[in-house]
C-alpha cells in the first residue's frame, strides 16, 4: 500500500509498504477520506508529541476490508469513522474517567500509524458505524468530538449570547454546536474577511473584523460566553474584556507552546469569571455522528481542498494561508 511517512521535521516521503494485517480485536480500514489538521502541521514541523517516523492522519473515515480474530459487530464493507485516541483503561486518569489524560496514551496518526495511507489498522472498539453519512462528513467525527467535549464544559444555555473568536473550520463547528445548544446569539470575530463571510452564511448572527476596534453593541455588558478558537494569547486577553461579569471563557485554540498572555488577575476576580479549557475528547463520537447525521452541524461548506495522498506537503502549505483555506481533506484512493 502507499502511505505518507514523516521521517523527521519537514521530511516527508510517499512510500510503498506492506499492507498491515489486523490482529486480535482489530479491523483493517481502507481509508476513503482523512482530514488534515493543525496537529498534523505540528508533527510535520517537529513541534508536537509524536515519534518519528510516523504515518500522520487521525481524522478519518473508510471501509472495513478485513476483520481480525475475536472481533464482533463489524464485517467487511462496513462504513466507519475512527476515534484515534487510545487509552489504557487502568491508569489513574482512566480510573478517574478522564481517559484523555491517560498516562499510557497512544493515538492513531500521532504515536501509531495513521490514516494518510491507503489502509490503516485500528482497534474495533475505536470504530463507529456511520450509516449513510458521506465519508467526507464522517471524517469530521474526531474534530467535532473535541469541540463537543469543550462545549460540554462551557455549558451554553438557552438564550445566551456567544462570541467565537477565530472563524476557521473548528470555530465554525463550535458556533454550530453553540446554536444547537440553544444560544440566542452567535457572533464571530476574525481578521480574515473570507472566513467571516463563510461564518455569516453558515451560522453567525453577526460577524466582526478583529482588526477594527469593535464592541458588542447588542450585548451590553459583554457576552455570556466567549470561545478562544484562534490559538493566540492576545485573543485570550481580549476575551476577558468582552465577556460579561460572571461569564465563561473557553480556551480551545492550540497556542504555540511558549506563547504567553498578559492578564490582570484582578479582572478575573472582579468579573467573577470562569476560565475553562479542554483537551481532546471523552466519548463524544456517537454524539458527533448524530449531529452530523441530522444536519444540526453542517460540514460540507468547510472543505475547501481535496487532494490525493501525494498532496500532503501541498496541504501543509495550504494550511499556512487562512485566506483561501479552510479544511483540507486527503483522499488516499484517488
Ligand atoms: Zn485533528
Ligand atoms: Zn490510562
Amino acid at each position: 500500500m502507499r502511505a505518507v511517512i514523516i521521517q523527521g521535521p519537514r521530511k516527508v516521503q510517499l512510500a510503498e509498504m506492506t499492507r498491515p494485517v489486523p490482529k486480535e480485536g482489530q479491523v483493517l480500514v481502507r481509508v476513503r477520506v482523512c482530514g488534515v489538521c493543525g496537529t498534523d502541521v505540528h508533527i510535520y514541523k517537529g513541534e508536537y508529541l509524536g515519534d518519528y517516523p510516523v504515518i500522520p492522519g487521525h481524522e478519518f473515515a473508510g471501509e472495513v476490508v478485513e476483520v481480525g480474530p475475536g472481533v464482533k459487530g463489524f464485517e467487511r464493507h462496513d462504513r466507519v469513522a475512527v476515534e484515534p485516541n487510545i487509552s489504557c483503561g487502568s491508569c489513574r486518569f482512566c480510573r478517574l474517567d478522564e481517559p484523555n489524560f491517560c498516562e499510557n496514551w497512544r493515538a492513531i496518526g500521532v504515536t501509531k500509524p495513521g490514516a494518510m495511507a491507503e489502509y490503516v489498522v485500528v482497534p474495533a472498539s475505536a470504530a463507529f458505524a456511520i450509516g449513510d453519512l458521506s465519508y467526507e462528513e464522517a471524517a469530521f467525527m474526531e474534530p467535532l468530538s473535541c469541540v463537543l467535549h469543550g462545549m460540554e464544559k462551557l455549558d451554553v444555555r438557552s438564550g445566551e449570547s456567544v462570541l467565537v473568536i477565530g472563524a476557521g473550520p473548528v470555530g465554525l463547528l463550535i458556533g454550530q454546536v453553540a446554536r444547537a445548544s440553544g444560544a440566542a446569539r452567535v457572533v464571530f470575530a476574525d481578521r480574515v474577511a473570507s472566513r467571516l463571510e463563510r461564518a455569516a452564511e453558515l451560522v453567525a448572527d453577526r460577524v466582526a473584523d478583529t482588526s477594527e476596534s469593535w464592541q458588542p453593541a447588542e450585548t451590553p455588558g459583554g457576552y455570556d460566553a466567549v470561545i478562544e478558537a484562534a490559538g493566540a494569547p492576545p485573543v485570550f486577553e481580549r476575551s476577558i474584556d468582552l465577556v460579561r461579569h460572571g461569564g465563561r471563557i473557553l480556551v480551545f485554540g492550540v497556542a504555540p507552546r511558549d506563547a504567553a498572555a498578559r492578564v490582570r488577575t484582578f479582572d478575573l476576580f472582579r468579573k467573577g469569571l470562569s476560565v475553562l479549557s479542554s483537551y481532546t475528547s471523552v466519548r463524544n463520537s456517537e454524539q458527533a455522528l448524530e449531529l452530523l447525521r441530522n444536519g444540526r452541524v453542517r460540514v460540507d461548506r468547510l472543505v475547501t481542498h481535496r487532494l490525493p495522498l501525494d498532496g500532503f506537503e501541498e496541504a501543509m502549505e495550504l494550511l499556512a494561508d487562512p485566506e483561501g483555506t479552510m479544511k483540507v481533506q486527503i483522499l488516499p484512493g484517488e
